[in-house]
């Protein structure tokens, strides 16, 4: 199954081996990359907004402290230490204050009992503020005080603005005559708006863009800037924003998605005795850091699939080019395998590997080469050698066939080959009745020949009387040698009477020639033509065999037969 997955040429296996190379080191490298950007993007983002936070609590630190201060340095000049509390030199000294500033709304002065004496506008003058927070601790010394709707003076201000109530930061001081005796209290009102400017101040100018917001929340944890903010959002306290298990971000317990990267910075107390608690937060929305976190993972997985795609061709490029030297020998095989002779391995092969390859298969091709020229001549010379023997073979066949029929002592047919001729001419007869007779030989007493002269002697008497008999017949005669010293003659084409011309003929013959040492031999014969009623070949010779028997029992050195019962003799 997997197997079938492979693709099957070198090219494709090489381009899948390092496509697969690529994804298992471009996958991780994407995954690792591009976590650990999206953590240091994090970090970087979390870093930036708590550094905005601590800018803007900085800023607004310091704005309270000089708030503070030009209340706290007014109350100790001579004027306020010396001058009667009803002089008019106060109201130019307070308008002047409160122009140097432009969020001063009010700056007054009051006396032990809590009536202001000298006010900007003369608002509120003669009234009690007894019981208000700043007059009751800024008796005692520099105060700074918490957030709150203007009460007396909202109906005096014309800055009230689309019905909603204003809101003052206080500052008081203390003001002592030259013996140090409490002689009043100086205060001044800024207008909330102050708080806007001064944040307006430290952001960014691409905060829009980032959605970046900023909060100055009091220490109910209750944002007091901006103003009007629903009520259902729950800034993360600072206890909360020191874990983050949740994550980078923070719910600001808005709808479930409303996720923030969240920082927060606390503001200096401007009084250590009157401590305010605020802190400045700031927040970007989860959605928005994640589109930068996305645009950036984006980037990457382009940077690393481009780097892969490069990889993937490069290595297409390389297995082609390396595979191309292969087909060019499997082509120079192809040619091999099509009968072509001579074929060279040649080629342009830069690869130390491929040189040996074809050079090992040159070898190879040369030794097959010169294997298959020694096979075809060695084949050759078998095949001469085989015809050779075949035909000395038929040869000896022949001369053994001669052998086999020959008898080996005189040369004449021996019985086998007599009896085939007989057999030959019993079969002629029977087809066309030519008549053919037979004479059976035998030599008189030659036992007692080899008994005086030895068996050598008896031999040369037979070789010699069977040459006699060879030359008293006609070419188409046979005699052959049937026994020790038998000899049957046949005669085709020939009656009895002819027959027994030639058998006397030959009785003379061997009777005329003395062979040394032995001198006169004779030889006694039985003769017989074939008969019609003859069953076999047989009859004629078994029937010329008794007129043999008749012969030596007549005497010997005769011939007998049917038509001689009284046998002839020399
Ligand atoms: P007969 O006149 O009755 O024929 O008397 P014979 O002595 O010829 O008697 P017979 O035919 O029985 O004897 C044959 C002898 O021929 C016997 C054997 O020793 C001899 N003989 C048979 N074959 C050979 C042979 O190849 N060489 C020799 N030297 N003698 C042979
Ligand atoms: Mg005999
Ligand atoms: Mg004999």
């Amino acid at each position: 199954m997997l197997s079938e997955l492979i693709p099957r040429s070198f090219r494709s296996r090489m381009a899948a081996l390092f496509g697969l190379l690529s994804l298992l080191v471009g996958l991780p490298t994407y995954l690792y990359v591009s976590e650990v950007y999206r953590e240091q993007l994090l970090h970087d983002r979390r870093e930036y907004l708590n550094a905005l936070a601590n800018s803007a609590a900085t800023v607004i630190a310091e704005n309270l402290v000089e708030r503070r201060r030009e209340i706290e340095l007014l109350a100790q000049t001579t004027l306020y230490r010396r001058a009667p509390l009803d002089s008019p030199e106060f109201r130019p000294s307070l308008e002047r204050l409160k122009k140097s500033y432009p969020h001063y709304s009010w700056i007054g002065l009051t006396d032990t009992d809590g009536q202001v004496r000298a006010a900007t506008s003369d608002h509120l003058l003669g009234a009690s503020v007894a019981q208000r927070p700043w007059f009751q601790q800024g008796r005692h010394g520099i105060f700074t005080g918490d957030l709150h709707e203007a009460l007396l003076l909202a109906k005096l201000l014309q800055e009230q603005a689309q019905g909603q109530p204003i809101r003052f930061i206080d500052f008081a001081a203390p003001v002592y005559d030259d013996a140090g005796a409490l002689r009043g209290v100086l205060a001044s009102h800024a207008h909330w708006h102050w708080a806007g400017d001064v944040l307006q101040a430290v952001r960014p100018h691409n905060a829009e863009e980032l959605a970046l917001d900023l909060f100055i929340v009091n220490r109910n944890n209750e944002v007091i800037y901006p103003e009007n903010i629903p009520a259902q959002l729950k800034v993360p306290t600072p206890e909360q924003l020191r874990h983050t298990q949740s994550g980078h971000f923070h719910s600001w317990g808005q709808a479930p998605d409303n996720w923030y990267l969240t920082a927060s910075a606390a503001i200096k107390n401007p009084v250590p005795s009157t401590p305010l608690e605020w802190r400045v937060v700031a927040r970007q929305p989860e959605q928005t850091v994640l589109t930068d976190v996305r645009a950036l993972q984006q980037v990457i997985l382009w940077a690393t699939g481009l780097a892969g795609m490069a990889f993937l061709l490069l290595a297409w490029i390389g297995a082609n080019h390396m595979s191309r030297p292969l087909e060019h020998l499997t082509r120079i095989a192809h040619r091999i395998q099509h009968g072509e002779e001579n074929v060279l391995f040649d080629g342009d092969f830069d690869a130390l590997e491929l040189q040996r390859l074809s050079h090992a298969l040159q070898g190879m091709y040369s030794t097959l080469a010169a294997q298959k020229d020694s096979l075809a001549q060695s084949n050759h010379r078998l095949e001469a050698k085989v015809a050779e023997r075949t035909a000395e073979l038929q040869r000896l066949n022949v001369e053994l066939d001669k052998q086999a029929r020959t008898d080996t002592l005189t040369g004449l047919p021996n019985r086998r080959q007599t009896y085939e001729r007989l057999e030959e001419e019993f079969v002629r007869f029977q087809r066309g009745h030519e008549p053919y007779s037979v004479l059976m030989l035998d030599i008189d007493f030659f036992k007692k020949i080899n008994d005086n002269y030895g068996h050598a002697t008896g031999d040369i008497v037979l070789q010699r009387v069977a040459q006699v008999l060879r030359q008293s017949v006609r070419d188409v005669d046979l005699v052959g040698r049937v026994g020790g010293e038998e000899f049957m003659a046949l005669l085709p084409m020939t009656r009895l009477p002819q027959a027994l011309l030639v058998a006397e003929k030959i009785r003379q013959t061997v009777a005329n020639t003395p062979i040394e040492p032995v001198g006169q031999i004779t030889i006694s014969m039985g003769a017989q033509e074939v008969g019609v009623a003859d069953q076999s070949k047989d009859k004629a010779v078994e029937l010329a065999d008794e007129w043999l028997y008749q012969a030596k029992k007549s005497g010997r050195n005769r011939v007998a037969s049917e038509l001689t019962p009284e046998a002839t003799t020399g």
